[in-house]
This record gives C-alpha cells, structure tokens and sequence, in this order.
C-alpha cells in the first residue's frame, strides 16, 4: 500500500488500542479488568441527557456553525467568565468533536515543517504523534517522580531555541496527575513574556478533577499579557462524563481561531447538533453530581495510592488530580525478570488479568497508568490481583 509518509510517521494511541485489546478480551470471556481507558464510569447526568433528546424532538439535527451554535459558544463563554474569569468573545471559541480535536486542529494550523514545540514529559500519549503529524518536532521537557514532576525553569530555558513555536501545558496533567500551581505558571510565563512568538496552549480537560489546596489556575489567570498566544483547551468530555458525546471547544486568539475554523470546514464539518445541545445544558446549570463525582474519584485515589504503596518495589504518589495514578515500578523491574513497563503492562494483563496503559507511551519508561474512573468494587479487585501477582 502507498501510504502517505505523514501517516507513516505515527502510531495508534496506546490508550486506545489497549482499551480495545482489554475489551477484546472481555468478550472472549476473559474477567479482564479495564483501568486503561481514562473514562468516567458514572453515567451522563439526566439534565444532560433530557437536554439531548429535546434537541432530536424539536428537529436540532442539522448541521450547525462550523464554530459551533450560538448557544453553545455563549455558554462557553459564560463558563470562562463565571468559573475562569476570563473573558472571550464569539470569535475566540470553537467547539469541535472533543478536546482532542481541537487540540490537533491548533496543531495543524500553527506547526510548520521543522518547528519546534515544547512539551513536559510525562505527557498525554497523542501530543507528540500529533506535533509529529504536523510536521513539527516534540521537544521533551523532562520531569521527574523524585522531583514531584516539577517543571525546572532552567531546563525549559535550555528547551527553547529560535525554532521554538510552542509550549504545551496540560493541567492537571494526565498521567501524572500533576498540577502546575499559580507560582509555576507565572514562572512559565516570565520565560514566554522575555520572547516575542512562542505559543503556548492549556490543556485544561481536568479542570474540575482537582483537588490541589490551590484554586484551579491557568495560564492566562496569572499571565493576561499572554491573551494573544495563549490557546486554551477544554471539553465536557471528563468533568461532566460525556466522552462519547464528542464535544470540547478552543479559546483564543480570533486569527488562530478562524484558520482552526476553515480547517474544520474542510475536514468535519462541526460537532454534532444534539451533543452541542447537551453540552450547552451541561455548562448552563449547576452540575449537582460533578462535586459527588470528584469526591469519588478522590477516595478511590486515596485507596489505589495506598495499596499500591505496599507493594515492595512500588513508589505512588498522591495526585493533584485527574482520575489517573502514575506509580514508579522501577524497583520492582530492576529486581524482576522483566524488562521494562511493557513487559510488566503484559504481565498484569495476562497474569493478573489488569489492563493498564506502560509509562513509557506517555514518554515515561518505569511507570505504568491506571485510570481509577472505574467503579471502587473493580479497583479493590485490580489491586487484589495486582498485588498477588507481583508479591
Ligand atoms: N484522554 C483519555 C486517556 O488518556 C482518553 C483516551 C484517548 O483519547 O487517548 O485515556
């Protein structure tokens, strides 16, 4: 087959190919347990759902605004002012099938050949084979699980060179569970304010899985003066468990904003009508299960870091956030017959029947993921199985 070189150049998301591998398995009867896949267990709430299907009844199924519906990108709006307090206007939002997308589309239209774009390690398993897709070249910045996954300003400075292009945040970061608080970014934002056209995008899809002493900040929160080349990234996807539902949005800078625009009128069109219907519902009213949502999540976390810190060889830290543990096997591997987190991801899916996503996908060799957005009866089971394999 005469494929394109770009395509040649990626691979598939090891979340999502080991999510259809667990799955698989499942249905050939195997108990697998399934904490690879970072997705809500908890159902849609019904306010969203009812939003949905009146959207079908009353014949909101058409194309909308390749930028999304007017409705939607004023709740949109209104969510930045009232949750964020900043301030955007129509022409600096668009809705897309999820963060995901948006965030390849900012790609496509900022990235050229050769460019650079800075990116802290651990990092969410499709930035780099999308900076790559581009045409760009991902510069690791690279963190560390002794340092608490702290950005080291230094190393960010010796990061960039005239071919940096951007710098991508993402906040509480999935895998890590990392939280760059207010003094970080504004220590980010000094080194991009001393240059005059580094981008910089905030991933901020874990916004309301937080649970830092500190109120959720982002960049533009503490640095304003970077309105101009600050994208910020969000969707409805995990807070509000939509990740089927396809929606997540883009804020910024109107030029960036419009060629994202004429990219997705040549490529998808615009999200769906009824989802878009859904997730301006999720963001116009109180979301009463969101706080019970983060509770659980949090107690789950407090469980899995726990149990995971009793195996010999094991090291887990507690997060800021996200539904996400991002544990150090390295002991275990040095004193194992394994050779690295891939063997040892193989190992729990075969052995103990656990699937879970290696470090190193996320650019991070001796860790592996576990999604915790699984309910706490099949965690307490996972970590059973987990611990009895590996003691
Ligand atoms: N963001 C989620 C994860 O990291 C969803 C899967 C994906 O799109 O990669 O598991």
């Amino acid at each position: 087959m005469a494929f394109s070189n770009r395509i040649k150049l990626i691979k598939p998301s090891s979340t999502m190919a080991l999510t259809s591998k667990a799955n698989e398995m499942r249905l050939q009867g195997e108990d697998v347990l399934v904490l690879t896949v970072g997705e809500p267990d908890f159902d849609t709430p019904q306010y969203i759902k009812d939003a949905a299907k009146k959207a079908i009844d009353s014949g909101a199924t058409k194309y909308t605004s390749v930028d999304g519906t007017p409705e939607l990108k004023e709740a949109i709006i209104n969510k930045f002012k009232n949750e964020n307090e900043l301030s955007f206007e129509p022409n600096e939002i668009i809705v897309s099938a999820g963060c995901k997308q948006s965030i390849f589309n900012m790609l496509q239209v900022l990235i050229d050949d050769g460019d650079e774009v800075v990116i802290p390690q651990p990092y969410w398993v499709s930035y780099a084979d999308m900076v790559v897709y581009a045409g760009g070249k991902p510069i690791m910045l690279k963190t560390t699980y002794e340092n608490n996954f702290n950005i080291s300003i230094s190393q960010l400075k010796e990061c960039l060179s005239d071919k940096t292009k951007l710098l991508m945040i993402n906040s509480p970061n999935n895998p890590s569970g990392k939280y760059f608080d207010s003094k970080t970014l504004s220590n980010i934002s000094e080194v991009l304010l001393s240059t005059e056209n580094i981008y910089i995008s905030s991933d901020d899809i874990y916004e309301h899985i937080h649970w830092h002493n500190e109120k959720f900040h982002n960049i533009l929160n503490v640095s304003p003066d970077l309105k101009e080349r600050a994208i910020i990234l969000n969707g409805v996807s995990k807070a509000y468990s939509m990740t089927g539902w396809r929606i997540g949005y883009a804020a910024g800078n109107s030029e960036i904003i419009k060629k994202m625009k004429t990219l997705q009128s040549q490529s998808t069109s615009c999200a769906s009508s009824i989802s878009q219907a859904a997730a301006c519902a999720a963001l116009s009213s109180e979301c009463k299960e969101l706080p019970n949502m983060r509770a659980e999540y949090k107690k789950r976390h407090d469980f899995v870091v726990k149990q995971l810190n009793q195996i010999k060889g094991v090291l887990c830290k507690e997060t800021d956030g996200t539904f996400y543990v991002f544990p150090s096997f390295k002991e275990y591997i040095q004193n194992s017959e394994l050779s690295n987190d891939n063997d040892l991801a193989m190992k729990l899916l075969n052995e103990a029947k656990v699937a879970v996503v290696p470090g190193s996908a996320f650019g991070m060799n001796g860790h592996v993921r576990l999604s915790i957005a699984i309910d706490m009866k099949s965690l307490e089971n996972a970590m059973t199985r987990i611990k009895s394999v590996l003691s």
